[in-house]
């Protein structure tokens, strides 16, 4: 098939071309990001592959449509940026990498704890300045600590063992609760009560209406004051105003995001050279006590190679047989 791959980067050529050898469609890298204003490259494309900041939203899949687009194939578990009734109306299939490593995500969830806790970024810097005090380095153990684990599927699911075997005591919330993670000690509550009893609480749920700025003022009002903050799932899914209020009152102890609302006009380029206009991202900067990464959890060689080996099916698959290994369709009403 003629796949044009959009917000291609250079590991993103080197993985796909090689999971790609036997099976020799024809791929061609693009680098804009899937726009309205991109979308007439897809002229003389069967299927686009798109990551999580390129927009598939009616508009584009219209276009796409008439250029003769079949198949959307994302290099990516979530679905949030796709217009799945849309994609039905215009007869686009939709396909996913359900679970690619699960631990690349979790193992950078423990990163980002472990670093806000014991304050990594902070000591890396004084000790390159030759400044050896330990003051407002202080954490705690993470020993006997109560973890709120939001949505227990793939990635939270281990993120919960993770934290387990660090000695936590874990509370989860999650619509499909675990039964393994339960008969190894986690107990499942509602959101509420999560946010009341946690000292950490880490997000793994997906991005959905309901899940939505679920982290609010309202829920940082819930939550013990001086906990921290993990969002490695989708950006929206925390208010970042709320949080950024959070954290100037102290009812937030600290904050480390992988992801962020308005990561689109950011993240996946080298921005250095250039003035961010974005204040609410500048503001969260500022904070010694918060972490931001730009969308890395993904981003091990395992994981790499599992995205571009289960894309790659995806689009083989639906070349033989019309339907993709693992697509994704709208919600029943
Ligand atoms: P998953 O589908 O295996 O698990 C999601 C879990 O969330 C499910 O168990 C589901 O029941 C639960 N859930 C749904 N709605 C909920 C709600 N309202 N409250 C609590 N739980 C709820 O997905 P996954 O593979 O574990 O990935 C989780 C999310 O992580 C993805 O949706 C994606 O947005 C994000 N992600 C981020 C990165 C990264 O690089 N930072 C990489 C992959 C995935």
């Amino acid at each position: 098939m003629r796949v044009a791959v959009f917000s291609a980067k250079s590991y993103d050529r080197e993985f796909l071309t090689a999971a790609n050898a036997e099976a020799g469609h024809d791929l061609t890298f693009l680098e804009p990001q899937l726009s309205c204003e991109t979308a007439g490259l897809l002229a003389g494309f069967d299927a686009v592959c798109t990551f999580v900041n390129d927009s598939l939203e009616r508009g584009v899949l219209e276009m796409a449509a008439q250029h003769g687009v079949r198949l959307v194939a994302l290099r990516a578990a979530g679905f949030n940026n796709v217009d799945l009734q849309a994609a039905a109306e215009f007869g686009v299939a939709v396909a996913r990498v359900p679970a690619y490593s699960p631990h690349a995500v979790a193992e950078h969830t423990m990163a980002l704890i472990l670093a806000l806790n014991r304050k990594i970024h902070r000591a890396y810097n004084r000790v390159r300045e030759g400044n050896f005090a330990l003051d407002g380095l202080l954490g705690f153990d993470l020993c006997g600590k109560t973890a709120g684990v939001i949505g227990t599927g793939a990635i939270g699911s281990v993120v919960a063992r993770l934290l387990l075997a660090f000695g936590c005591n874990l509370v989860a919330a999650d619509p499909v609760e675990d039964t393994a993670l339960r008969r190894q000690g986690v107990r499942y509550a509602g959101v509420d009560e999560l946010l009341g009893v946690s000292d950490i609480v880490t997000l793994h749920c997906p991005l959905t209406a309901a899940t939505s700025h679920l982290i609010d003022r309202r829920a940082i009002a819930r939550m013990k004051r001086g906990a921290m903050l993990i969002n490695t799932s989708r950006g929206a899914v925390v208010d970042t105003r709320a949080a950024i209020a959070g954290l100037k009152s102290g009812a937030l102890g600290s904050l480390g995001i992988d992801v962020y609302e308005e990561e689109a006009e950011l993240f996946f380029d080298d921005r250095s050279q250039e003035v961010i206009s974005d204040d609410v991202f500048a503001r969260l900067l500022t904070f010694p006590n918060v972490i931001v990464t730009g969308h890395q959890g993904f981003f091990t060689v395992e994981a790499m190679h599992a995205i571009a080996e289960i894309t790659i099916l995806n689009i083989s698959a639906f070349a033989q047989t019309g339907r993709p290994v693992h697509q994704v369709t709208p919600p029943r009403e």
